[in-house]
């Protein structure tokens, strides 16, 4: 009789905390889906300025152009990140000596995790980015060999990153066209 006494008892406790963690994991979609849903409407309304600054404006140089289609392109890329379903980000990583595919250990990584010369150039926000696209460090659960792999999460800050930089490196071609240029 103990054991089903005691099964019981048990069921309402981890039912509370299920539905605890269900409920932080609700709350956190909400905002992600919020956050998202902003970063759409702000590339839409980018998008429609676009349109109508093509149609309207012929001022405009292409660098101007390029800057906001970038724009739009990393606030569609950072709403589908936040959007899409939450996978196991190490799930599709592979061993590169046994080819052993996933549930290995993360290994500690050594060095600073945010790039100096990243924070310098591009403040807070390329900081991030850069970090969060760094390859990761395994140890495999096989055979014990130490190795760097991205995961599904560093890839999409990667491309992040590069929307980035290029979106920079638009602005300070298209300062330095205009000093040199006129
Ligand atoms: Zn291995």
């Amino acid at each position: 009789m103990r054991p089903v006494l005691r099964n019981v008892k048990s069921v309402p406790l981890l039912a509370t905390i299920r539905s605890r963690i269900i409920g932080k994991d609700i709350l956190l979609r909400l905002l992600k889906i919020t956050v998202a849903f902003f970063l759409l409407l702000l590339a839409g309304l980018s998008m429609l300025a676009e349109i109508s600054s093509i149609n309207t404006d012929s001022g405009a140089s292409w660098h101007q152009h390029v800057a906001k289609t970038l724009f739009i392109s990393l606030c569609v890329c950072s709403a589908y990140l936040l959007l899409r379903r939450p996978i196991d980000p190490v799930a599709e990583v592979y061993c590169p000596r046994c080819t052993a595919l996933g549930e290995h250990a993360a290994a500690p990584e050594y060095g600073t995790s945010v790039s100096p010369m990243a924070w310098h150039l591009g403040g807070f926000l390329l900081s991030i980015f850069y970090s969060g696209g760094k390859q990761r460090r395994f140890r495999c659960r096989e055979c014990g060999e130490l190795f760097y792999s991205h995961t599904a999460v560093s890839r999409g800050y990667r491309l992040l990153f590069l929307l980035f930089v290029a979106i920079i490196v638009n602005y300070i071609w298209s300062d330095l066209s205009e000093v040199f240029g006129e």
